[in-house]
C-alpha cells in the first residue's frame, strides 16, 4: 500500500534526514516510527503527503508515485493529526470536523450523519459538542476531534505525528485505548510517530525503529520486546 524506494532527505543545509530507506507499510496496518528526538521520524511521515518533498528514491501508495497524484486527492485522501491541537478556534467542532468532507462536495446531510458518528466513538456527546468552539472544550477532548477530523472524508490512510504527547498520562491512555477500539473498527492504515516505546509497543501492528535517518530494527511489538 505504501512503498518506500530508497528515499532519503537532504535539507538545504544538507543535513541528511532520511537516508535510503525502503519501507513497506501494509494495508489497514497500524504501523508506528520510533526513535530519538532528530533521528528524521517526522520527516519520513510528512514526504507521505509531500508536505516534505524527497530528495531521492520514490514513494509509492497503491502502486502509483506520489508525485503522480494530484495534490489535493492525496491531502484529502490521507488524514493527518500533529501533536499540536490545530482546531480553527473561530469555527465550532461540527464545523472543524466538516472541513474535507465539504471540500469533497459531500452532500450536507451525509456530512452531518458523520460528524455525528464520530463523535459518539470518541464518546463524545454530539448534542452537547458539535456546536461549541474548541476553547469550550478540554485538552483530551480537542485532540479527540483532531483525530476524528483526520477520519472524517473517510481517507485510507492516516498520519499522525505524536498525537498525544502533550497529553497528561491518564488522558493520554483513554486516548490510545480509544484509538485501537477505532482502528479496528474502521480498518485504516496508520502511520504513527512516537518517541515512546511503551506507546508503541501498546499500539502497533509493527514498530520500525529509527536511529540517524536509517532504520535499525522492523519488527512486530513481540519480536522488538524480545529483541531489544
Ligand atoms: P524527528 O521527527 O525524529 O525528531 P525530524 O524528521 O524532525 O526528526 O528531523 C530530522 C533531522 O533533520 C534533524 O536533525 C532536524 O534538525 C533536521 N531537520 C528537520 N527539519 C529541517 C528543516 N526544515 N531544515 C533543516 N533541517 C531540518
Ligand atoms: P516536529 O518534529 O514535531 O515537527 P520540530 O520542533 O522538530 O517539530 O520542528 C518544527 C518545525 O521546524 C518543522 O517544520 C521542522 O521542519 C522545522 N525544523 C526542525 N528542525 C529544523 C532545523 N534544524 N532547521 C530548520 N528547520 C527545522
Amino acid at each position: 500500500m505504501i512503498l518506500f524506494e530508497n528515499v532519503s532527505k537532504k535539507y538545504d543545509n544538507d543535513q541528511i534526514a532520511v537516508n535510503g530507506i525502503d519501507l513497506e507499510i501494509k494495508k489497514g496496518e497500524f504501523f508506528v516510527i520510533i526513535g530519538p528526538s532528530g533521528c528524521g521520524k517526522t520527516t519520513l511521515l510528512k514526504m507521505i503527503n509531500r508536505l516534505i518533498q524527497l530528495t531521492e528514491g520514490t514513494i509509492r501508495i497503491d502502486g502509483k508515485r506520489i508525485s503522480d497524484y494530484n495534490i489535493h486527492e492525496l491531502r484529502w485522501n490521507i488524514g493527518y493529526v500533529l501533536q499540536q491541537i490545530a482546531l480553527f478556534p473561530h469555527m465550532t467542532i461540527e464545523e472543524n470536523i466538516s472541513i474535507v468532507p465539504e471540500l469533497k462536495k459531500w452532500p450536507q446531510e451525509d456530512i452531518q450523519h458523520r460528524v455525528r458518528a464520530l463523535l459518539e466513538m470518541v464518546g463524545l456527546d454530539a448534542d452537547k459538542y458539535s456546536q461549541r468552539k474548541p476553547s469550550e472544550l478540554s485538552g483530551g477532548e480537542q485532540q479527540r476531534v483532531g483525530v476524528i477530523r483526520a477520519l472524517a472524508a473517510d481517507p485510507e490512510i492516516v498520519l499522525m505525528d505524536e498525537p498525544f504527547s502533550a497529553l497528561d498520562p491518564i488522558s493520554r491512555s483513554k486516548l490510545q485505548d480509544d484509538l485501537l477500539e477505532l482502528q479496528r473498527a474502521i480498518q485504516k492504515t496508520i502511520v504513527f510517530v512516537s518517541h515512546h516505546m511503551q506507546e508503541a509497543l501498546k499500539l502497533a501492528d509493527r514498530i520500525c525503529l529509527m536511529k540517524d535517518g536509517e532504520i535499525v530494527q522492523i519488527g512486530t511489538p513481540q519480536e522488538i520486546s524480545q529483541n531489544p
